[in-house]
């Protein structure tokens, strides 16, 4: 008798301590969405905004778009460790591994020792990971998630390093020198297979393969040719889009694990660099398309996942005003050009230069946009947040700190 009320004793003390345990400890998000914007500074989302007015309602005014409407607005710095305007590799560091390195750095500390990306904290502790982009896989800002490397430019040696990575998902634009800088490397392509990756080129062949595959690389429907999505502007109906990557990722990450999902508009950035205003307000209007996927996802789990929105840097120094007066005109920005028509390509984005760079000059002039720079800007960038974790995001903070929140809100040591 004196054994069954022990028993019974020691049982309603384990309930209650349990149960008192549990309701002390802090919600911990299961499912997160990282999206960054490349390039995509205040102007530009507010350019966006002004831009969904006019386009849906031809009004004067601005139409918040997915993330505009979180709940949660915060600010952060952009700076590198060696300068204050940073390009995205550094930044990428930064948001991805939380220390600042040098230009050109990936990955790296400026004393060119390796970094460790959040994603493979995530990762050791249990999580499903994605990393995805609209531009190449082996650009600045995937890979600072996945690789190490002292130049942001070896290419080759940054896509092999996905291999190793282990990450469940991987979406986005290929990859730029598949076999190396001469073409006489082994393809990554190849490599990135026999670790046990199932690549797929397009939406179809995703769902044909993903039931059999423990780790895809999700490629647009022109697979290895092409290196990254097409601008928003040019897209053809069966073109992949962001959105696309998203929905895909859910699709293939969702489970008893959780996940980790970041995932790029890496386009932003390219548009600015060329100071195409339309190109870039419609990459900024798509990374919201590709956001109201999460956003939904966010409504059926809202206890379970959280959503950060923000940017590597602001490129062009976009301004919404062209020298004196009082007036800006989105009509000017007809909806029925494609890039083609007002945009340089994009192997000039870089120099700002390119056929018609006239054009895109005149349509600033035009509908009275000014930028300051073909390159980046050192304007802090915004920070929007939803969901568990999501008041960490409130305020000013600086890149570094938004990795060490993000592990925070799930539970993972940093
Ligand atoms: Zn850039």
């Amino acid at each position: 008798m004196r054994i069954k009320l022990l028993s019974l004793l020691i049982a309603i003390l384990s309930i209650v301590s349990f149960s008192s345990c549990d309701c002390c400890k802090e919600k911990e998000a299961k499912y997160v969405f990282y999206f960054i914007g490349d390039g995509m500074g205040f102007s530009q989302v507010v350019a966006a905004e002004y831009y969904s007015a006019f386009l849906e309602d031809g009004r004067i005014g601005n139409n918040s778009i997915s993330f505009t409407k979180f709940p949660v607005l915060g600010m952060a710095s952009s700076y590198s460790a060696s300068n204050i305007i940073t390009c995205s590799s550094a930044a990428g560091t930064a948001l991805s591994t939380g220390f600042k390195t040098n230009n050109g750095f990936l990955g790296v500390a400026p004393d060119s020792t390796d970094l460790e990306s959040i994603a493979y904290k995530i990762h050791d502790a249990g999580f499903k990971v994605g990393v995805m982009s609209t531009v190449s896989l082996d650009h600045a800002t995937p890979g600072a998630f996945y690789a190490n490397s002292v130049k942001r430019s070896d290419y080759y040696s940054i896509a092999v390093q996905m291999a190793d990575s282990d990450f469940e998902f991987f979406g986005g634009g290929g990859f730029i020198d598949p076999k190396g800088k001469k073409g006489d490397q082994r393809s990554a392509y190849d490599i990135i297979g026999e670790e046990g990756y199932v690549i797929a080129a397009g939406m179809d062949e995703f769902q044909t393969k993903k039931g059999n595959a423990e780790k895809m690389l999700l490629l647009q429907a022109a697979g290895v040719e092409s290196h990254e999505l097409p601008y928003a502007i040019d897209r053809g109906e069966d073109d992949m889009k962001l959105s696309d990557l998203i929905t895909s990722a859910i699709e293939f990450l969702e489970g008893e694990d959780g996940f980790f999902m970041m995932a790029e508009a890496g386009r932003i950035d390219w548009a600015a660099h060329s100071n195409d205003a339309k190109t870039a307000i419609l990459e900024t209007l798509d990374l919201a398309d590709a956001v109201e996927v999460a956003y939904q996802f966010y409504l059926k789990h809202p206890d379970q996942t959280l959503i950060v929105v923000t940017a590597d840097h602001e490129t062009g120094g976009m301004a919404l005003a062209y020298k004196g007066g009082y007036h800006m005109y989105f009509d000017k920005l007809d909806p029925q050009k494609t890039s083609k028509d007002n945009t340089v390509s994009a192997t000039s984005y870089e120099a700002g230069t390119g056929n018609a760079k006239e054009d895109i000059d005149n349509l600033n002039k035009e509908a009275r946009f000014g930028w300051t720079s073909s390159s980046h800007s050192a304007a802090n960038v915004p920070v929007f947040a939803i969901g568990v974790g999501s008041e960490k995001f409130a305020g000013k903070m600086d890149n570094t700190d938004i990795p060490k929140k993000i592990c925070s809100a799930m539970g993972v040591e940093f």
